[in-house]
Protein backbone atom coordinates (compact mmCIF):
# COMPACT_ATOMS: atom_id res chain seq x y z
CA UNK A 1 0.00 0.00 0.00
CA UNK A 2 2.48 2.85 0.30
CA UNK A 3 2.20 4.57 -3.32
CA UNK A 4 2.39 8.00 -1.48
CA UNK A 5 -0.87 10.04 -2.24
CA UNK A 6 -2.44 7.87 -4.64
CA UNK A 7 -5.84 8.66 -5.23
CA UNK A 8 -6.44 5.51 -7.16
CA UNK A 9 -8.80 2.70 -6.21
CA UNK A 10 -9.48 2.02 -2.62
CA UNK A 11 -7.68 -1.32 -0.90
CA UNK A 12 -8.44 -4.28 1.17
CA UNK A 13 -8.20 -1.81 4.09
CA UNK A 14 -10.68 0.41 3.01
CA UNK A 15 -11.95 2.76 0.67
CA UNK A 16 -9.29 6.04 -0.09
CA UNK A 17 -8.13 7.84 2.00
CA UNK A 18 -7.86 4.78 4.27
CA UNK A 19 -4.46 3.78 2.71
CA UNK A 20 -2.92 6.88 2.22
CA UNK A 21 0.60 6.67 3.88
CA UNK A 22 0.95 9.57 6.15
CA UNK A 23 4.58 8.45 7.17
CA UNK A 24 5.37 8.15 3.85
CA UNK A 25 4.03 11.60 2.95
CA UNK A 26 5.91 13.08 6.11
CA UNK A 27 9.37 11.43 4.86
CA UNK A 28 8.72 13.12 1.17
CA UNK A 29 8.64 16.20 2.89
CA UNK A 30 5.04 16.97 2.92
CA UNK A 31 4.41 18.83 6.21
CA UNK A 32 0.63 19.19 7.33
CA UNK A 33 -0.95 22.61 7.84
CA UNK A 34 -2.21 23.65 11.00
CA UNK A 35 -5.81 24.28 11.87
CA UNK A 36 -6.80 27.70 11.40
CA UNK A 37 -10.56 27.51 11.97
CA UNK A 38 -12.51 26.00 14.51
CA UNK A 39 -15.88 24.82 14.49
CA UNK A 40 -17.79 24.35 17.58
CA UNK A 41 -20.94 22.44 17.29
CA UNK A 42 -22.25 24.22 20.44
CA UNK A 43 -25.76 23.06 20.30
CA UNK A 44 -26.58 19.20 18.52
CA UNK A 45 -30.47 20.31 17.57
CA UNK A 46 -32.61 22.62 15.55
CA UNK A 47 -35.39 24.60 15.54
CA UNK A 48 -35.65 23.91 12.09
CA UNK A 49 -36.52 20.82 10.05
CA UNK A 50 -34.71 21.69 6.33
CA UNK A 51 -35.69 18.61 4.15
CA UNK A 52 -32.17 18.83 2.50
CA UNK A 53 -30.27 18.88 5.79
CA UNK A 54 -26.99 17.04 5.88
CA UNK A 55 -27.04 17.15 9.81
CA UNK A 56 -30.70 15.28 10.44
CA UNK A 57 -31.52 14.12 6.69
CA UNK A 58 -28.91 12.65 5.23
CA UNK A 59 -26.91 9.19 5.88
CA UNK A 60 -25.62 9.97 9.12
CA UNK A 61 -27.53 10.08 12.23
CA UNK A 62 -24.98 10.63 14.98
CA UNK A 63 -26.74 13.23 15.89
CA UNK A 64 -29.07 11.79 18.23
CA UNK A 65 -26.55 10.50 19.91
CA UNK A 66 -24.98 14.11 20.79
CA UNK A 67 -25.98 16.10 24.08
CA UNK A 68 -28.31 18.96 23.15
CA UNK A 69 -25.73 21.60 24.44
CA UNK A 70 -21.67 21.51 24.42
CA UNK A 71 -21.51 21.56 28.37
CA UNK A 72 -19.19 23.98 30.01
CA UNK A 73 -16.53 21.52 30.80
CA UNK A 74 -16.44 20.36 27.15
CA UNK A 75 -16.24 24.35 26.05
CA UNK A 76 -13.44 24.96 29.02
CA UNK A 77 -11.19 21.78 27.67
CA UNK A 78 -12.00 22.83 23.48
CA UNK A 79 -10.65 26.36 24.68
CA UNK A 80 -7.09 24.91 26.04
CA UNK A 81 -7.37 22.81 23.16
CA UNK A 82 -7.60 25.58 20.56
CA UNK A 83 -4.82 28.52 22.79
CA UNK A 84 -2.48 25.07 22.55
CA UNK A 85 -3.11 24.29 19.18
CA UNK A 86 -2.70 28.06 17.89
CA UNK A 87 0.35 28.47 20.35
CA UNK A 88 2.20 25.55 19.39
CA UNK A 89 2.08 26.03 15.49
CA UNK A 90 3.07 30.03 16.18
CA UNK A 91 -0.65 31.22 14.96
CA UNK A 92 -1.76 34.68 15.89
CA UNK A 93 -4.96 34.53 14.98
CA UNK A 94 -7.51 31.76 14.54
CA UNK A 95 -11.27 31.69 13.72
CA UNK A 96 -14.06 30.01 15.80
CA UNK A 97 -17.97 29.15 14.46
CA UNK A 98 -20.33 28.77 16.57
CA UNK A 99 -22.01 26.40 14.69
CA UNK A 100 -25.42 23.35 15.08
CA UNK A 101 -28.07 22.05 15.01
CA UNK A 102 -28.93 25.65 15.45
CA UNK A 103 -26.25 27.62 17.66
CA UNK A 104 -28.83 30.29 19.04
CA UNK A 105 -31.05 27.42 21.01
CA UNK A 106 -28.17 27.45 23.03
CA UNK A 107 -29.33 30.72 24.61
CA UNK A 108 -27.50 34.10 25.53
CA UNK A 109 -25.30 33.14 28.42
CA UNK A 110 -24.18 30.02 27.06
CA UNK A 111 -22.54 31.35 23.93
CA UNK A 112 -21.32 34.33 26.27
CA UNK A 113 -19.29 31.46 28.24
CA UNK A 114 -18.05 30.09 24.91
CA UNK A 115 -17.05 33.32 23.44
CA UNK A 116 -15.32 34.38 26.80
CA UNK A 117 -14.04 31.28 27.81
CA UNK A 118 -11.84 30.65 24.19
CA UNK A 119 -10.89 34.15 24.73
CA UNK A 120 -10.03 33.76 28.05
CA UNK A 121 -7.60 30.56 26.82
CA UNK A 122 -5.75 32.68 23.44
CA UNK A 123 -5.29 36.01 25.39
CA UNK A 124 -2.94 38.02 25.27
CA UNK A 125 -0.94 36.21 22.10
CA UNK A 126 -3.90 34.84 19.76
CA UNK A 127 -6.86 37.09 18.75
CA UNK A 128 -9.93 35.11 18.73
CA UNK A 129 -12.18 36.13 15.75
CA UNK A 130 -15.62 34.99 15.90
CA UNK A 131 -19.16 33.91 13.62
CA UNK A 132 -22.30 32.24 14.35
CA UNK A 133 -24.34 30.20 11.63
CA UNK A 134 -27.50 31.04 12.42
CA UNK A 135 -31.08 30.14 10.66
CA UNK A 136 -31.83 33.41 11.53
CA UNK A 137 -35.24 32.46 13.36
CA UNK A 138 -34.64 33.67 16.97
CA UNK A 139 -32.11 36.18 15.78
CA UNK A 140 -33.78 39.02 18.39
CA UNK A 141 -32.21 42.15 20.57
CA UNK A 142 -31.01 40.11 23.00
CA UNK A 143 -28.45 37.95 20.74
CA UNK A 144 -27.82 40.56 18.83
CA UNK A 145 -26.49 42.66 21.23
CA UNK A 146 -24.73 39.96 22.92
CA UNK A 147 -22.71 39.85 19.62
CA UNK A 148 -21.85 43.20 19.42
CA UNK A 149 -20.88 43.45 22.58
CA UNK A 150 -18.79 40.35 21.81
CA UNK A 151 -17.78 41.23 18.24
CA UNK A 152 -19.21 37.58 16.81
CA UNK A 153 -20.16 38.42 13.19
CA UNK A 154 -23.11 36.65 11.92
CA UNK A 155 -23.94 34.76 9.08
CA UNK A 156 -27.62 33.39 7.93
CA UNK A 157 -28.94 30.94 5.39
CA UNK A 158 -31.52 32.09 3.21
CA UNK A 159 -32.69 30.22 0.22
CA UNK A 160 -34.23 33.24 -1.67
CA UNK A 161 -38.00 34.47 -2.19
CA UNK A 162 -40.55 33.06 0.27
CA UNK A 163 -41.51 30.49 -2.14
CA UNK A 164 -37.96 29.61 -2.79
CA UNK A 165 -37.04 29.28 0.73
CA UNK A 166 -40.55 27.78 2.58
CA UNK A 167 -39.74 24.71 -0.42
CA UNK A 168 -37.62 23.15 2.29
CA UNK A 169 -36.36 25.31 5.01
CA UNK A 170 -39.24 24.76 7.03
CA UNK A 171 -40.21 24.37 10.74
CA UNK A 172 -41.29 20.86 12.16
CA UNK A 173 -44.99 21.01 11.55
CA UNK A 174 -44.37 22.36 7.97
CA UNK A 175 -44.48 26.33 7.92
CA UNK A 176 -42.24 27.98 6.56
CA UNK A 177 -39.23 29.94 8.05
CA UNK A 178 -38.77 32.53 5.51
CA UNK A 179 -41.11 35.44 7.40
CA UNK A 180 -39.24 34.83 10.71
CA UNK A 181 -35.52 35.11 8.60
CA UNK A 182 -36.53 38.06 7.39
CA UNK A 183 -37.57 40.00 10.43
CA UNK A 184 -34.34 38.23 11.81
CA UNK A 185 -32.00 39.83 8.72
CA UNK A 186 -34.20 43.34 9.51
CA UNK A 187 -32.85 42.84 13.14
CA UNK A 188 -28.89 42.42 11.49
CA UNK A 189 -28.75 44.44 8.90
CA UNK A 190 -30.37 47.36 11.22
CA UNK A 191 -27.47 50.36 10.92
CA UNK A 192 -26.76 49.67 14.69
CA UNK A 193 -25.86 46.25 14.00
CA UNK A 194 -25.16 46.32 10.22
CA UNK A 195 -21.15 45.78 11.23
CA UNK A 196 -21.98 42.32 12.17
CA UNK A 197 -23.56 40.95 9.29
CA UNK A 198 -21.06 38.64 7.30
CA UNK A 199 -23.21 37.26 4.49
CA UNK A 200 -26.19 34.98 3.52
CA UNK A 201 -25.75 30.82 2.71
CA UNK A 202 -28.11 29.94 -0.11
CA UNK A 203 -28.93 26.52 -1.26
CA UNK A 204 -29.38 26.30 -4.73
CA UNK A 205 -32.41 24.81 -5.75
CA UNK A 206 -32.94 24.08 -10.04
CA UNK A 207 -36.58 25.00 -9.28
CA UNK A 208 -35.89 28.76 -8.33
CA UNK A 209 -35.29 31.14 -10.61
CA UNK A 210 -31.45 31.78 -10.55
CA UNK A 211 -32.03 35.88 -11.29
CA UNK A 212 -35.35 36.18 -8.74
CA UNK A 213 -33.03 33.98 -6.00
CA UNK A 214 -29.81 36.39 -6.39
CA UNK A 215 -32.22 39.53 -6.50
CA UNK A 216 -33.89 38.48 -3.25
CA UNK A 217 -31.26 37.94 -1.17
CA UNK A 218 -29.78 41.16 -2.53
CA UNK A 219 -32.33 42.77 -0.56
CA UNK A 220 -30.43 42.58 2.45
CA UNK A 221 -27.70 44.34 1.27
CA UNK A 222 -25.31 41.25 1.83
CA UNK A 223 -20.93 41.89 1.97
CA UNK A 224 -21.09 38.37 0.27
CA UNK A 225 -23.71 35.80 -0.43
CA UNK A 226 -22.38 31.82 -0.47
CA UNK A 227 -24.16 30.04 -3.04
CA UNK A 228 -24.29 26.06 -1.49
CA UNK A 229 -24.68 23.08 -4.03
CA UNK A 230 -26.90 20.66 -2.69
CA UNK A 231 -25.23 17.69 -0.85
CA UNK A 232 -24.87 14.23 -2.27
CA UNK A 233 -22.43 12.12 -4.01
CA UNK A 234 -22.26 9.20 -7.06
CA UNK A 235 -24.36 6.94 -4.28
CA UNK A 236 -26.93 9.58 -3.66
CA UNK A 237 -26.77 11.96 -5.96
CA UNK A 238 -28.06 15.62 -5.30
CA UNK A 239 -31.54 16.52 -7.08
CA UNK A 240 -31.93 16.79 -10.77
CA UNK A 241 -27.87 15.74 -11.41
CA UNK A 242 -27.65 12.15 -12.76
CA UNK A 243 -24.46 10.81 -12.24
CA UNK A 244 -22.70 10.08 -15.50
CA UNK A 245 -25.39 12.41 -17.14
CA UNK A 246 -23.45 15.41 -19.59
CA UNK A 247 -26.25 17.87 -18.64
CA UNK A 248 -24.91 20.98 -16.55
CA UNK A 249 -27.94 22.07 -14.45
CA UNK A 250 -26.69 24.03 -12.44
CA UNK A 251 -23.35 24.95 -14.18
CA UNK A 252 -26.00 26.76 -16.28
CA UNK A 253 -28.40 28.11 -13.30
CA UNK A 254 -24.83 29.42 -11.38
CA UNK A 255 -23.73 31.32 -15.09
CA UNK A 256 -27.05 33.26 -15.01
CA UNK A 257 -26.46 34.20 -11.26
CA UNK A 258 -22.68 34.92 -12.35
CA UNK A 259 -23.59 36.96 -15.89
CA UNK A 260 -25.96 39.20 -13.71
CA UNK A 261 -23.25 39.83 -10.49
CA UNK A 262 -20.58 40.08 -13.31
CA UNK A 263 -22.31 42.76 -15.62
CA UNK A 264 -23.89 45.09 -12.74
CA UNK A 265 -22.52 48.35 -13.36
CA UNK A 266 -21.53 48.41 -9.71
CA UNK A 267 -20.63 45.39 -7.72
CA UNK A 268 -23.26 44.88 -5.41
CA UNK A 269 -22.00 42.11 -3.23
CA UNK A 270 -19.35 39.62 -2.92
CA UNK A 271 -20.38 36.29 -4.45
CA UNK A 272 -17.55 34.01 -2.76
CA UNK A 273 -17.65 30.81 -5.62
CA UNK A 274 -17.08 33.38 -8.35
CA UNK A 275 -14.39 35.35 -6.32
CA UNK A 276 -12.55 32.25 -5.94
CA UNK A 277 -12.44 30.98 -8.71
CA UNK A 278 -11.58 34.32 -10.29
CA UNK A 279 -8.57 34.40 -7.55
CA UNK A 280 -7.59 30.65 -8.99
CA UNK A 281 -7.78 31.90 -12.38
CA UNK A 282 -5.52 34.25 -12.33
CA UNK A 283 -2.82 32.13 -9.88
CA UNK A 284 -3.94 32.61 -6.52
CA UNK A 285 -4.70 29.91 -3.86
CA UNK A 286 -8.24 29.50 -3.31
CA UNK A 287 -9.37 30.66 0.42
CA UNK A 288 -12.57 27.75 0.45
CA UNK A 289 -12.39 24.32 0.07
CA UNK A 290 -15.74 24.14 -2.80
CA UNK A 291 -12.94 25.01 -5.39
CA UNK A 292 -8.82 25.11 -5.72
CA UNK A 293 -5.92 22.80 -4.05
CA UNK A 294 -5.47 24.83 -0.91
CA UNK A 295 -4.88 22.86 2.38
CA UNK A 296 -8.53 22.40 4.47
CA UNK A 297 -7.97 24.06 7.27
CA UNK A 298 -10.95 23.56 9.44
CA UNK A 299 -11.52 21.14 12.69
CA UNK A 300 -14.79 20.73 14.02
CA UNK A 301 -15.49 19.34 17.61
CA UNK A 302 -18.95 17.82 18.22
CA UNK A 303 -21.28 18.72 21.10
CA UNK A 304 -19.42 16.01 23.19
CA UNK A 305 -15.82 16.99 22.64
CA UNK A 306 -15.22 14.75 19.83
CA UNK A 307 -12.76 15.88 16.95
CA UNK A 308 -14.34 15.97 14.01
CA UNK A 309 -13.36 16.90 10.23
CA UNK A 310 -15.80 18.93 8.29
CA UNK A 311 -19.73 18.48 9.07
CA UNK A 312 -20.85 18.44 5.51
CA UNK A 313 -19.12 14.78 5.12
CA UNK A 314 -22.14 13.58 7.04
CA UNK A 315 -24.06 13.65 3.71
CA UNK A 316 -21.66 10.63 2.58
CA UNK A 317 -21.89 7.93 4.52
CA UNK A 318 -22.57 7.00 8.44
CA UNK A 319 -19.28 7.79 10.53
CA UNK A 320 -17.62 9.85 8.03
CA UNK A 321 -16.88 12.76 10.29
CA UNK A 322 -15.63 10.38 12.90
CA UNK A 323 -12.00 10.38 14.25
CA UNK A 324 -11.85 9.10 17.47
CA UNK A 325 -10.01 11.64 18.98
CA UNK A 326 -11.46 13.85 22.03
CA UNK A 327 -10.49 17.30 23.44
CA UNK A 328 -10.48 15.81 26.58
CA UNK A 329 -7.45 13.54 25.87
CA UNK A 330 -6.44 14.60 21.94
CA UNK A 331 -4.86 17.55 20.71
CA UNK A 332 -5.99 19.23 17.61
CA UNK A 333 -1.93 18.55 16.14
CA UNK A 334 -2.57 14.43 16.72
CA UNK A 335 -5.80 15.11 14.07
CA UNK A 336 -3.70 16.92 11.30
CA UNK A 337 -1.69 13.26 10.73
CA UNK A 338 -4.58 11.20 10.19
CA UNK A 339 -5.22 9.58 7.14
CA UNK A 340 -8.33 11.29 6.59
CA UNK A 341 -7.55 14.74 7.58
CA UNK A 342 -4.25 14.85 5.91
CA UNK A 343 -6.18 13.53 2.29
CA UNK A 344 -7.55 17.60 2.99
CA UNK A 345 -4.46 18.41 2.93
CA UNK A 346 -1.94 17.39 -0.28
CA UNK A 347 -3.29 19.28 -2.74
CA UNK A 348 -3.63 17.44 -6.22
CA UNK A 349 -2.10 14.11 -4.32
CA UNK A 350 -5.35 13.51 -3.09
CA UNK A 351 -7.24 14.16 -7.12
CA UNK A 352 -8.96 11.08 -8.59
CA UNK A 353 -7.04 9.76 -11.92
CA UNK A 354 -9.70 11.93 -14.39
CA UNK A 355 -8.83 14.88 -12.26
CA UNK A 356 -5.29 15.11 -12.49
CA UNK A 357 -5.76 14.33 -16.35
CA UNK A 358 -8.32 17.47 -16.40
CA UNK A 359 -7.23 20.99 -17.90
CA UNK A 360 -9.18 22.52 -14.70
CA UNK A 361 -7.65 20.68 -11.85
CA UNK A 362 -6.03 23.36 -10.24
CA UNK A 363 -8.87 25.66 -10.68
CA UNK A 364 -11.52 23.34 -9.39
CA UNK A 365 -9.28 20.81 -7.70
CA UNK A 366 -11.95 18.38 -7.66
CA UNK A 367 -14.52 20.09 -6.33
CA UNK A 368 -15.85 20.06 -2.99
CA UNK A 369 -14.86 17.29 -1.12
CA UNK A 370 -17.87 15.63 0.19
CA UNK A 371 -19.22 15.71 -3.49
CA UNK A 372 -16.62 13.02 -4.50
CA UNK A 373 -17.70 9.84 -2.48
CA UNK A 374 -18.91 7.03 -4.00
CA UNK A 375 -19.03 3.32 -1.92
CA UNK A 376 -15.70 1.38 -3.01
CA UNK A 377 -13.54 4.07 -4.14
CA UNK A 378 -14.11 6.46 -1.26
CA UNK A 379 -13.25 9.70 -2.58
CA UNK A 380 -10.73 9.26 -5.17
CA UNK A 381 -13.41 10.33 -8.00
CA UNK A 382 -14.26 13.21 -9.34
CA UNK A 383 -17.30 15.61 -8.19
CA UNK A 384 -20.49 14.32 -9.09
CA UNK A 385 -21.13 17.96 -10.20
CA UNK A 386 -17.85 17.57 -12.53
CA UNK A 387 -19.67 18.51 -15.96
CA UNK A 388 -21.18 21.62 -13.98
CA UNK A 389 -17.94 22.69 -12.32
CA UNK A 390 -16.25 22.65 -15.70
CA UNK A 391 -19.40 24.14 -17.37
CA UNK A 392 -19.13 27.31 -15.40
CA UNK A 393 -15.40 27.25 -14.57
CA UNK A 394 -14.71 27.60 -18.46
CA UNK A 395 -17.54 30.21 -18.81
CA UNK A 396 -15.64 32.51 -15.83
CA UNK A 397 -12.29 32.00 -17.20
CA UNK A 398 -13.26 32.82 -21.15
CA UNK A 399 -15.52 36.16 -19.66
CA UNK A 400 -12.55 37.07 -17.65
CA UNK A 401 -10.10 36.38 -20.43
CA UNK A 402 -12.45 38.15 -22.92
CA UNK A 403 -12.13 41.32 -20.44
CA UNK A 404 -8.86 41.41 -19.49
CA UNK A 405 -8.01 41.31 -23.54
CA UNK A 406 -10.49 44.27 -23.99
CA UNK A 407 -8.46 46.29 -20.92
CA UNK A 408 -4.94 45.81 -22.76
CA UNK A 409 -6.06 46.75 -26.14
CA UNK A 410 -7.82 49.58 -25.07
CA UNK A 411 -4.49 50.76 -22.47
CA UNK A 412 -2.37 50.37 -25.34
CA UNK A 413 -4.41 52.94 -27.56
CA UNK A 414 -4.34 55.16 -25.05
S1 LIG B 1 -13.91 19.64 -13.70
FE1 LIG B 1 -14.27 17.47 -13.16
S2 LIG B 1 -12.44 16.34 -13.87
FE2 LIG B 1 -11.94 18.56 -13.81
S3 LIG B 1 -10.99 18.83 -11.78
FE3 LIG B 1 -13.21 19.33 -11.61
S4 LIG B 1 -14.18 17.43 -10.94
FE4 LIG B 1 -12.12 16.90 -11.72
Amino acid sequence: MTVVGAAGAADAAGEWPADLDVQALLESGWRPTPFQQFVLKIHSRCNLACDYCYMYEMADQSWRRQPRRMARPTIDRVARRIAEHARANGLSRVEVILHGGEPLLAGVEHLRYAVETVRTATAPDVEALFHVQTNGVLLDRVFLELFDELDVHVSVSVDGDEEGHDRHRRRRDGQGSHAAVTTGLRKLTDPAHRRLFSGLLSTIDLANDPIATYEALLKFEPPAIDFLLPHGNWDTPPPGRTPDFPGTPYGDWLIEVFDRWYRAPVRETRVRLFTEIIRLLVGRPSQSEAVGLSPVVVAVVETDGGIEQVDTLKSAYAGATVTSLHVARDSFDSALLLPRIAARQIGHRALSVPCRSCTLQRVCGGGLYTHRYRSGSGFANPSVYCPDLFRLITHIQRTVAKDMTALRRSRQRT
